[in-house]
This record gives structure tokens, C-alpha cells and sequence, in this order.
């Protein structure tokens, strides 16, 4: 479990097609969208278990921002 500001993430991956490696996004609990807005697509879901860290580049930029932001 991650969180940013007041905000709970957690590290679910999604597999890419053709068995590329996986990518980690930071998506909230309750909601299937990550902060990148990538969403599992039809037929596949958000893996389980969720990991200790976030490796997709755009949700960890968001992550980073949700951290430095004040109030
Ligand atoms: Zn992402």
C-alpha cells in the first residue's frame, strides 16, 4: 500500500500483450482506473497481488506531484 497525500495506492500490474514485461501502475483501491488513466483493458483485469512499488514512468510522475503537493 502506497500513499501520496492523503491517498491510498497500491502497485497492481498489467500484462502487456505478446508477454512483454509487466508494468506496475498505482491505482486506487476502489476504482479500476490508474493515476496514468490506464486502465486493464476488455478481458484482462488489474493482477493480483500488487506490488511493494510502482514502475509505470507516468504514474510514479504523478505520485511524485500528489507527495510534493501542499494542502
Ligand atoms: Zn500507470
Amino acid at each position: 500500500m502506497l500513499i501520496a497525500n492523503g491517498r491510498q495506492f497500491v502497485a497492481l500490474r498489467k500484462d502487456g500483450p505478446h508477454r512483454r514485461p509487466p508494468v506496475f501502475h498505482a491505482v486506487t483501491p476502489f476504482c479500476r482506473m490508474a493515476l496514468c488513466a490506464a486502465e486493464p483493458g476488455a478481458g484482462s483485469g488489474w493482477a493480483e497481488p500488487p506490488s511493494s512499488s510502482v514502475t509505470c514512468p507516468a504514474c510514479l510522475t504523478r505520485l511524485r506531484r500528489l507527495r510534493g503537493a501542499k494542502g
